[in-house]
């Protein structure tokens, strides 16, 4: 097995575009390292991105905020203006393994490795962050809803890779939020988790929102008839309760041991509600 870390994005592609027999990128590990001493995989090259600068910064762009692939989540914790801003992207991020896990994992890790329960897609779906992609034709970018395509099933082509994720301007008074259900307190996977991004008017009226639910479906959902449930109210009891149809009417989930069809179908209702709620109070200070 080669092992490369290339100082450049140039030397990155390069190298992806080059291999032959199986590549993959390392950022974090957190999951490539895991699957590789449990032989799930065995790449003929790593290559770790961490040393490439664009994909380890935060910086604001155009009135949003750029955050690098391989930035970690225990950083986004880190970065006040960004926590402030984007709250649920933080929190989503800082969901994920153990504080020493989170000191390591990434957020493109989290959407590459392809599990539709990863906590930080939800948040950064509902967000509408765009991914940005480098490879052998260029770049370009894709909404992080067209990224992950199923279990293990990305829209990436051979040699590409995802450099960072562009978080849209934020106007006055918007907020996020994003809530999982796992069986015990930390250290797992969820069973169904929920972000809700929205705008209020000065009047306190939701005037945008984008509500997105993960493992209760192959994909991460975009959930546009629960956002459109919420949008024109302030969110009373009614437009909770279509909030909560719209979010289990899109539901279609596993039948597992950590959850059957009517509990996470039931959660995610739940959860959709009370993420909703959460953006709601954070948008109104905003
Ligand atoms: C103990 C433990 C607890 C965990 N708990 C959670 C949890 O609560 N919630 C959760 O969602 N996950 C959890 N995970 C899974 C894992 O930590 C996350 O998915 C994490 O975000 C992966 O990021 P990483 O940087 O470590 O990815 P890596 O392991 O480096 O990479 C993961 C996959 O993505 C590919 N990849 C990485 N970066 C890119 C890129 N920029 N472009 C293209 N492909 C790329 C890699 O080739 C690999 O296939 C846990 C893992 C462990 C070990």
């Amino acid at each position: 097995m080669r092992y490369e870390a290339p100082e450049s994005l140039d030397q990155a592609l390069a190298l992806l575009a080059g291999a032959p027999g199986e590549t993959r990128i390392l950022a974090g590990g957190t999951d490539l390292l895991v699957q590789m001493r449990a032989d799930v995989v065995d790449p003929d090259l790593i290559v770790d991105i961490k040393k490439i600068k664009e994909t380890r910064t935060v910086t604001q762009e155009s009135g949003g905020w750029r955050i690098g692939a391989a930035v970690t989540g225990a950083e986004l914790k880190e970065h006040a203006q960004l926590k402030k801003i984007w709250p649920g992207v933080v929190e989503a991020a800082n969901l994920i393994g153990s504080t020493q896990v989170q000191g390591r994992a990434t957020l493109g890790g989290n959407l590459c490795n392809g599990s539709p329960a990863a906590d930080s897609v939800p948040a950064l779906i509902a967000a509408g962050a765009l991914a940005t992609i480098a490879g052998p034709r260029g770049r370009r970018d894709l909404p992080v809803e067209d990224v992950l395509l199923g279990p293990r099933k990305l829209a990436l082509t051979k040699g590409e890779m995802i450099v960072s994720f562009l978080l849209p301007p934020r106007p006055p008074r918007s907020s996020d939020a994003y809530l999982r259900f796992i069986p015990r307190t930390e250290m797992d996977i969820a069973v169904v988790g929920a972000g809700v991004s929205l705008t209020l008017d000065a009047a306190g009226t939701i005037t945008a929102a984008r509500v997105s639910l993960g493992a209760v479906a192959p994909r991460v959902l975009l959930v546009a008839e629960a956002a459109a449930a919420i949008v024109g109210s302030r969110l009373d009891r009614p437009a909770q309760d279509r909030l909560e149809a719209a979010a289990r009417a899109a539901c279609n989930p596993i039948d597992d041991k950590r959850g059957t069809v009517e509990f996470r179908v039931q959660v995610a209702g739940v959860l959709a509600r009370r993420a909703a709620l959460i953006a709601l109070d954070r948008a109104r200070t905003q």
